[in-house]
């Protein structure tokens, strides 16, 4: 028998439950998946070792309060073009890559985990009750919470290309339009406005002297991003706060909102936009001595959780809702869920056989940004400084905001491999 077609065994499969279906549970996922079907994980770029010598039993459970997974990057985009948003979600059911009795789909909210028991506790959205649905290890993946327009609400398709079709509705009909927030979001949307309806008078406004403030990156960043947008079209007002917002009543469409600066200037415009969303970590179902003083999940490097909790070692976080340094990138949160995966398989392996698992610990990252800015794209790594222009844009968001290279990175589109 060739090794290949060994079997570990454990007293049953494995129970893997990871909350959160999106960039950072879906690596883990699919990750984890290839391990323990003693192949190497889909993301071994930089070489992880040798292929896997033998097969694991598994069974995951995925949980989302969504119905599929959403390409939450595009949004500034998609929220405005009806092509990309069809394409941004697709409900789990239609995944070729979690098509397999492995992987079970749960549609519903988690609302408590009890780490001493590992039980997670689930309001399923289908029959508004509680199941208790228990596990081995647990991956924490569900990120932060964001308000729209910055990202939609909608929690199924049908709800969101509604959501997608009369936002781009309200929005490419005024003249024009003003963007309250200067950040990564509101920097993009003006841009992406600006490329999809050329005529339309696009306004950003943002309170501090330089765009991108609240990112640790270097103020060259922010100048080009600055170039960029005037470039273009984009009126960009800086230092400037938006004291009120007032609809005023019985005007035309194109004069529909009347915004007060703090220097007392007016502004009237035909939409506003606004771009500011505190992120809100969804951490409100695990102990209260998991997180950090700003609700996010204390990890160890090897990403396991490093607060003061039952079993600690079999509950991990991964992505947005991970406090570790750096700017939370989509990025980040697969490279997260790559080393969980990898994790995991070493607890299972000692597990099955013995020893001590051998665990990949994340370095901190240094701040990395990539902007979408309409055909153009503006980036910063410490090695390779600013970039901008249309060619990089290419590269790194083709044509869908990189929507389709997500989905090839993830292999969303091939279909579960299993050995028979
Ligand atoms: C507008 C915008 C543009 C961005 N652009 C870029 C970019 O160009 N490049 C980049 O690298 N990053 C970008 N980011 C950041 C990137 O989107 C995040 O870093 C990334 O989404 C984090 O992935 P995640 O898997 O940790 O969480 P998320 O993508 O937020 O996914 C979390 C999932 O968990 C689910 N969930 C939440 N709570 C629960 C619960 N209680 N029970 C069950 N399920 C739950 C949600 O429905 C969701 O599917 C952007 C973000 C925004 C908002």
């Amino acid at each position: 028998m060739a090794l290949k077609d060994t079997v570990l065994t454990s007293a049953r499969p494995f129970r893997v439950m990871v909350i959160g279906g999106s960039y950072g549970g879906l690596s883990t996922a699919l990750n984890l998946w290839d391990l323990t079907q003693a192949r190497l994980p889909r993301f071994n770029y930089a070489y992880d070792g040798p292929a896997p010598t033998e097969r694991i039993p598994i069974q995951t459970t995925i949980v989302d309060e969504r119905d599929g997974y959403y390409h939450l990057i595009g949004s500034p985009k998609s929220l405005i073009c009806e092509k990309l948003a069809t394409a941004s979600w697709t409900r789990f059911k239609d995944i070729p890559a979690l098509a397999s009795p492995h992987f079970k789909i749960v549609r519903g909210r988690v609302t408590n985990i009890d780490c001493a028991a590992k039980v997670a506790h689930v309001l399923d959205t289908a029959t508004g009750s509680i199941l208790a649905e228990s596990y081995d290890f647990l991956v924490v993946a569900s990120g932060v919470r964001r308000t729209y327009p910055v990202v939609p609400q909608s929690s199924c398709r049908t709800d969101f290309l509604q959501e997608a079709s009369k936002h781009s509705s309200q929005v490419r009909k005024a003249s024009d339009v003003a963007i309250i927030g200067g950040g990564a979001v509101g920097v993009e949307m003006a841009a992406e406005l600006k490329m999809l309806v050329p005529d339309q008078r696009v306004t950003l406004i943002h309170s501090r002297d330089r765009l991108l403030s609240s990112e640790p990156l270097p103020d060259e960043v922010a100048q080009q991003v600055l170039a960029t947008l005037l470039e273009d079209g984009v009126e960009v007002i800086l230092s400037q706060r938006v004291i009120s917002t007032t609809r005023i009543d019985d005007a035309a469409e194109d004069h529909a909102w009347r915004l007060t600066l703090s220097d007392g200037r007016e502004l009237v415009t035909g939409h506003v936009l606004n771009a500011i969303s505190r992120c809100v970590p969804t951490s409100e179902y695990l102990p209260g001595r998991a997180l950090d003083d700003h609700g996010y999940v204390k990890v160890q490097p090897s990403l396991q959780f490093a607060g003061d909790i039952p079993n600690p070692e079999h509950h991990y976080a991964i992505g947005d809702i991970a406090s570790w340094p750096g700017i939370k990138r989509c990025g980040g949160a697969m490279h997260m869920g790559h080393y969980c995966a990898l994790n995991i398989h070493q607890q299972m392996l000692a597990l099955c056989r013995g020893g001590n698992p051998k665990y990949k610990t994340l370095v901190p990252s240094p701040p990395v940004i990539g902007l979408a800015l309409g055909r153009k794209a503006v980036s910063y790594t410490p090695a390779e400084g600013v970039r901008h222009g249309e060619d990089l844009s290419k590269t790194l968001f083709g044509d869908d905001m990189a929507n389709q290279s997500c989905r090839d990175y993830l292999k969303l589109s091939e279909a579960c491999q299993q050995v028979p």
